[in-house]
């Protein structure tokens, strides 16, 4: 009953040339009649050609990041209306190179996530603990709290549009990867917290996909996890046969 979804995030990555090059990989390497939502998140200047080359495929483009106000005096930043009139609906929020390196908070992430869902954007939601955090024991406080701060304050019905990333800073880029067990004991934790929040309505629809280090030989393990429904891949999704391997195994 809940969407499998497989995000890759291409980060920093990819000129237009090289974005055209690895989404024609993509449409012809990955089937057109799977059940699994795909979604890639090309950099924002190739975003708009590559929400065009997708169109009429079942590859959907998402943006790495965008700014919270309507518009104004933000030098280098975009806004969720530009995103929308280029045909993209989908936004990854929070990730940890964008709260580590641009130092954004769970309460500028909540002013984000307000006005993308005001602009009937899906959101996908990333959060996760670093290393420190999990030597100490922390780990499900800190998600707790990152949870809480980014997205306890909305209504019920606004979890529709919230896809969530648990992504430990630990594994992401490193290698390592959280083992399955851990994977699911925390996707486990984080079902039990909304559903507390939330209900089961909530609880039981919403979309939580793991994070760091997913590649072909992992993913068939982290994926059969009863919590776990997808991943957001990060290094693996530039190359397309890695990245059809993590869709299908989803
Ligand atoms: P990784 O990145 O797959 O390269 O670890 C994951 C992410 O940052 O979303």
């Amino acid at each position: 009953m809940r969407q499998k979804i497989v995000a890759g995030n291409w980060k920093m990555h990819k000129n237009a040339e090289e974005t055209e090059d690895l989404l024609n990989e993509l449409i012809n390497k990955i089937p057109t009649d799977i059940e699994q939502r795909v979604i890639v998140a090309p950099t924002f200047v190739n975003l708009s050609a590559a929400a065009d080359h997708l169109e009429f495929t079942n590859i959907e483009v998402a943006a790495q990041n965008m700014h919270q106000a309507e518009a104004g005096a933000f030098t280098g930043e975009i806004s969720a209306s530009m995103l929308k009139s280029v045909g993209v609906n989908i936004v990854i929020l929070g990730h940890s190179e964008r709260r580590a390196y641009f130092h954004e908070t769970d309460a500028l992430l909540a002013n984000k996530v307000d006005t993308a869902l005001k602009h009937e954007m899906e959101v996908i939601f990333c959060f996760g603990e670093e290393l420190k955090d999990r030597q100490s024991g922390q780990q499900f406080n800190v998600v707790e709290n990152q949870l809480k701060d980014g997205l306890f304050h909305l209504e019920a019905s606004a979890w529709k549009n919230i896809i969530l990333a648990y992504e430990p800073v630990w594994a992401i880029g490193t290698g390592e990867t959280a083992s399955p067990e851990q994977a699911q004991e925390m996707h486990e934790f984080i079902r039990g917290i909304i559903n507390k929040n939330f209900g089961n309505n909530v609880s039981d629809t919403v979309s939580i996909l793991y994070g760091g280090s997913v590649k072909p030989e992992n993913a068939n393990e982290i994926f059969s996890k009863p919590d776990v429904d997808g991943g957001l891949i990060g290094g693996a999704a530039l190359k397309s046969d890695d990245f059809t391997k993590i869709v299908l195994a989803a």
